[in-house]
């Protein structure tokens, strides 16, 4: 038992029996405390995946808002294009109609020029010779003179035939004060296939930056329009240092743009802020779409909740901990408590050994048990010899010392595990032999003897100069007819108590066998 000295091997029997729900008790509080962690960490756990399960849902939805955003994006600038390019195609037509060209200028511009170069986003519509030098002009009546050769919008067509329409890189145009645009542009063929020169619509990019501004992507969040080619056509917050950069990694850099969409975390190149980018083709467009919330905006909430439930459960489960160990502190204590109470009950004080009542009880199981296996069972009485001339001379608290060290001497001569040992009364004691015949009980109580002799402890008013025990034994088979006059245990001490009365009177210090249970040996004088 936890924090008390264990019960005494001989305290078997009766007195195990009735330490065993204590024992039980005792040994329960490590379950108490182990259930307790259990419960606990499963709380923890159950609480963990939960928060964790929201995590994953609060990134999914910015996920979905994400896709939401690029949508809107990709629609909006499908349509805008596809409207400016039937302007284009229309401008670009037209003027190579020579029946147009023949019309007088304004008429010519009326049809040349629909109502949407006055759109608010839309520069001028040009179509530029095959040197880069415009011919038609939307902005000017008279073409301006510009050299547009060194363009992307003019190079790419001259060198490929097969373009389609294109989508330039940013520019700063040379025509209105700089302001930042990108063109549309088509390429013009001579009737043999042969590069005539471009028709462009240029674009202001402060419709990207307008539309871009319309989205809602949190305080650190970051929408991006990209060229295929990695340079950047607008981001959103708005940089004019950005425009027409290459981007850089790792953040974009990692976009696989042969891929229509996808989704990556990364974190900010020159940030560092971790962001959660999705990224989308516009259809027909060298042009990526990105939108790249910041991870801080996406679970700021969520992180927030999790500290106070995370905090709480973990602070709940401390104090289901606490409060099971203090459970299992309480049971180890009571346990330790009734065991103590079992001891108090059941031993003797000064000696040590069983008392008269646990003494009387764990003799009348033995008999029981040997009734009931036809076993033998033996029993003996001691008493120490003139022990009240050593009181008298030595007196009693010295008298009391002698007593504990015989009956050390006594529990130390026994050494089996169901032997009993017990305090009859006043200097007396009575060891009960279970499963054990005369011929061990008799060699049990000359070990007695000689172990008390040889503690030596004083005594001159005794013959022997030293306290000596006189030892009485007594044996019988419970089950045998031979015994069948022995009905109790009782009558086992009376012939053993005669024994010892026999030793007395022969001089002391002496072990005797009593007369009836071994007629045989009844004389047999053993020491
Ligand atoms: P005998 O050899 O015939 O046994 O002589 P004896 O003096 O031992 O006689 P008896 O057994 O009648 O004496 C018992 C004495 O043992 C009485 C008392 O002085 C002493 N005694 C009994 N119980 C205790 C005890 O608890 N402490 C002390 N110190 N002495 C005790
Ligand atoms: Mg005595
Ligand atoms: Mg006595």
């Amino acid at each position: 038992m936890d924090g008390h000295a264990p019960l005494p091997d001989r305290l078997e029997g009766a007195h195990e029996r009735a330490a065993r729900p204590f024992v039980r008790l005792a040994r329960l509080h490590r379950y108490v405390t182990a259930a307790g962690a259990f419960i606990a960490v499963v709380m923890l756990g159950l609480c963990v995946t939960a928060l964790y399960e929201g995590r994953q849902e609060a990134l999914l939805r910015a996920r979905d808002t994400s896709r939401n955003l690029l949508q809107i994006l990709e629609k909006d600038i499908s349509r805008n294009v596809e409207i400016y390019d039937l302007s284009l195609k229309w401008m670009l037509d037209s003027s190579q109609r020579p029946d147009v060209l023949a019309l007088p200028t304004p008429l010519q511009r009326e049809i040349l020029f629909d109502r949407s170069t006055q759109a608010k986003y839309l520069g001028a519509m040009l179509v530029v010779d095959a040197k880069g030098h415009i011919v038609i002009d939307s902005a000017s009546v008279k073409p301006r003179k510009a050299d547009l050769s060194d363009r992307d919008y003019f190079t790419v067509h001259r060198d490929d035939p097969h373009v389609g329409l294109y989508l330039s890189r940013p520019f700063q145009s040379r025509l209105r004060n700089g302001e930042w645009s990108v063109a549309l542009s088509r390429r013009i063929n001579n009737p043999d296939g042969s590069f005539k020169g471009v028709a462009l619509v240029a674009i202001s990019l402060a419709y990207f930056k307008d539309l871009l501004a319309g989205l809602d992507i949190g305080p650190h969040g970051v929408v991006l329009l990209l060229r295929d080619d990695g340079s950047i056509i607008i981001r959103q917050p708005f940089r004019e240092a950005d425009v027409g950069v290459q981007v850089v990694a790792p953040s974009v850099a990692t976009i696989d743009l042969s891929v229509e969409s996808g989704t990556y975390v990364a974190k900010g190149a020159l940030d560092g802020v971790t962001r959660l980018f999705s990224y989308e083709r516009v259809p027909g467009l060298p042009v990526v779409a990105i939108v790249a919330p910041a991870e801080d905006d996406i679970l700021g909430t969520w992180r927030k909740r999790s500290l106070v439930i995370g905090g709480l459960m973990a602070i709940f489960s401390v104090a289901f901990v606490g409060v099971s160990m203090l459970l299992a502190r309480e049971l180890r204590q009571r346990a330790s408590a009734q065991s103590r109470l079992i001891e108090q009950a059941t031993h003797d004080k000064l000696t040590g050994v069983s008392n008269r009542h646990a003494l009387d009880a764990m003799l009348a199981a033995a008999w029981r048990k040997a009734r009931r296996d036809k076993s033998s069972i033996s029993a003996l009485f001691i008493d120490i010899d003139k022990f009240k001339a050593y009181n008298d001379f030595y007196g009693h608290a010295a008298g009391d010392v002698a007593l504990a060290e015989v009956a050390k001497a006594i529990a130390a001569s026994v050494r089996r595990p169901f032997d009993i040992v017990g305090r009859y009364g006043g200097e007396e004691f009575v060891v009960g032999l279970p499963d054990t015949p005369l011929d061990g009980a008799v060699r049990i109580a000359e070990a007695i003897r000689e172990g008390v002799q040889q503690l030596a402890i004083p005594h001159t008013q005794h013959a022997y100069g030293v306290v000596t025990v006189s030892v009485g034994v007594a044996s019988a088979v419970p089950e045998s007819i031979a015994h069948r006059g022995l009905h109790q245990v009782d009558a086992l001490l009376r012939l053993a108590d005669a024994a010892l009365y026999t030793a007395k009177n022969e001089g002391r210090n002496a072990v005797r066998i009593a007369a009836t249970t071994q007629p045989a040996e009844a004389a047999g004088e053993v020491a």
